[in-house]
């Protein structure tokens, strides 16, 4: 899990993606791969591996990251309907070590999740 994944790398200018939000502590981009028609990927600008990472010290900034996926959400078109997810963990899904929150809709979210 080190600090410098491709996200890392977005989040410095050193890889390209399609940015459709940024400010001093996070960004906004769309997803390679989307799993749905709508599919934003908003990450922390400090690079903390899993949401376990996290520390009290981190409060604001993940409070900042859930007001931020609504706004991007209200920006991007997504409408009322749309899903945040935080995959913790290879066991969970993640395979990008850098805390990202999926911002997801476009079509019909069903639940549970697979
Ligand atoms: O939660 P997880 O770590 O699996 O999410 C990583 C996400 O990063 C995936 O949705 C994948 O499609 C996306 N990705 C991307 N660009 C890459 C590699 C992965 O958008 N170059």
């Amino acid at each position: 899990m080190s600090e410098d994944t491709i996200f890392g790398k977005i989040s410095r200018g050193e890889l390209p993606a399609t940015i459709v939000y940024e400010d001093d502590l996070c960004l906004a981009f769309r997803d390679l791969y989307p799993a749905a028609p709508m599919h934003i990927l908003l990450i922390p600008r400090k690079p903390i591996p899993r949401l376990c990472d996290s520390v009290p010290e981190d409060q604001a900034l993940l409070g900042h990251l859930m007001l931020t996926a609504s706004k991007i959400a209200a920006q991007e078109g997504f409408g009322e309907a749309y899903r945040l997810v935080v995959n913790n963990g290879e066991g969970a899904g993640q395979s990008v070590f850098h805390l990202h929150l999926h911002i997801i809709g476009g079509r019909d979210l069903h639940w549970p999740p697979g």
